[in-house]
């Protein structure tokens, strides 16, 4: 080389040099498709970058690892993979561990795009989908098929908030050779230990608690054991979804705040939720921490605290226009999906068609923020007192 570059290459090869020794308390955002071998010899396109070392960003950068390691220790798993988001971190998991031919169980009261991609693509790939009551319990055996493979669980339900006996049906579940996956999402991955519990795979929309902030899309798939993460590892490596290492710094910094957010969205949930209780338009409050909740009991036995999304399910007679106008009607409560940020929000649903509880058009789902709880109370009165107009 001559020993001077043109100005041209200095752009892409310089020699200048920042000062070193920067300490600080946040992890770097490493951003990075290439990386860079030694040599020709060194050069491998492993995706186990435990095992081969970093070789390629789609299997994450030092700030996505980081992340995927915080949340693996969180959930005391053996490793984690992170995904563009909850639902993608599904997906893998199904993409993962079913094959034409074998049978998938998932409760009714799973996360909807859950459902949807089981029905309309699990199902075009020549996998059986089988849906089951959320409560069945060890009940879970007379729903297993020769050719069942994979058990969903989600507790709490979906909007309808069933808390399951996630234990028991995992003991049924692995004398029948049937893996247990549990979207751990309302948990935050840390008011209910999952492995603890017998489950072999757990995954969370980290784009919820913690994250915590509405910005950013992220998911992880947690699995307890060597096998699992090489089968789980491989087939993310020819789909190929990579994740944002801004979005996974924002993620390490959200999580950060994961303890005082929860506590204080939990007291302020819990508080809201009895006041509810109370008020004569509410026919049955669903929140795994009152007796009213299907499942109360389980979540009573097995789990260390709630988080801050429950329904509402107003008394027969309000019409769907009622419910929905009372929704409209809040001002601090936004409308909206996606939960777990710092701003409260409101839903209204409608389940006529699916086989759930008889809640009809009368269900809310609400999410609780970190707003003032006599604010939110303020809220919540008048658009019940409009609905009297
Ligand atoms: C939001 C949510 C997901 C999906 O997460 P995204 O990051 O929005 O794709 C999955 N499961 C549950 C229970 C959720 O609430």
């Amino acid at each position: 080389m001559k020993a001077s570059k043109d100005w041209k290459t200095k752009l892409i090869h310089s020699d200048a040099k920042a000062p070193e020794g920067f300490a600080s308390l946040a992890t770097p955002v490493y951003r990075g498709s290439t990386v860079l071998f030694k040599t020709v010899n060194a050069a491998n396109e492993e995706w186990d970058q435990y095992e081969a070392g970093y070789t390629y960003g789609v299997y994450g950068t030092p700030t996505a690892l980081e992340l995927a390691v915080r949340i693996c220790e969180l959930e005391g798993g053996y490793r984690t993979i992170l995904a563009p988001g909850g639902q993608a971190a599904i997906s893998l998991v199904n993409l993962s561990f079913l094959k034409a031919g074998d049978h998938v169980l998932i409760p009714e009261s799973i996360y909807g795009p859950n459902r949807k991609f089981a029905n309309n693509v699990l199902r075009r790939f020549g996998v059986e989908v089988s849906y089951y009551p959320p409560n069945v319990g060890t009940g879970i055996a007379s729903h297993f098929r020769a050719n069942t493979r994979l058990l969903w669980c989600e507790s709490p339900g979906s909007i309808t908030m069933e808390v399951q006996d996630v234990p028991a049906m995992a003991e049924v579940a692995h004398k029948a050779g049937v893996l247990v996956v549990l979207d751990n999402t309302w948990a935050a991955g840390v008011l209910f230990d999952a492995f603890a519990h017998g489950v072999d795979i757990t995954l969370q929309a980290l784009t919820k608690y913690i994250g915590g902030h509405s910005d950013l899309l992220l998911g992880s798939i947690t699995v307890k054991n060597p096998d699992l993460y090489q089968k789980l590892g491989a087939t993310n490596q020819l789909i190929g979804c990579a994740v944002s290492p801004d979005d996974c710094s924002l993620a390490l910094r959200g999580m950060k705040t994961l303890a005082v957010r929860l506590a204080a969205i939990e007291k302020s949930a819990f508080a809201l939720a009895q006041w509810l209780a109370t008020r004569t338009e509410i026919e049955i409050v669903l929140h795994p921490a009152l007796p009213s909740c299907p499942g109360h009991g389980c979540w009573k036995r097995d789990f260390t605290g709630s988080s801050g999304v429950f329904s509402i399910v107003f008394r027969r007679g309000y019409s769907k226009q009622q419910v929905t106008a009372f929704v409209d009607n809040l001002e601090l409560f936004k409308i909206g999906y996606s939960w777990a940020g710092v701003t409260s929000l409101a839903m209204a649903y409608d389940f006529v068609s699916d086989k759930r509880p008889d809640y009809g058009s009368r269900i809310v789902r609400l999410n609780i923020g970190l707003e003032s709880l006599e604010d939110l109370k303020i809220d919540l009165t008048q658009a019940f007192e409009r609905l009297r107009d």
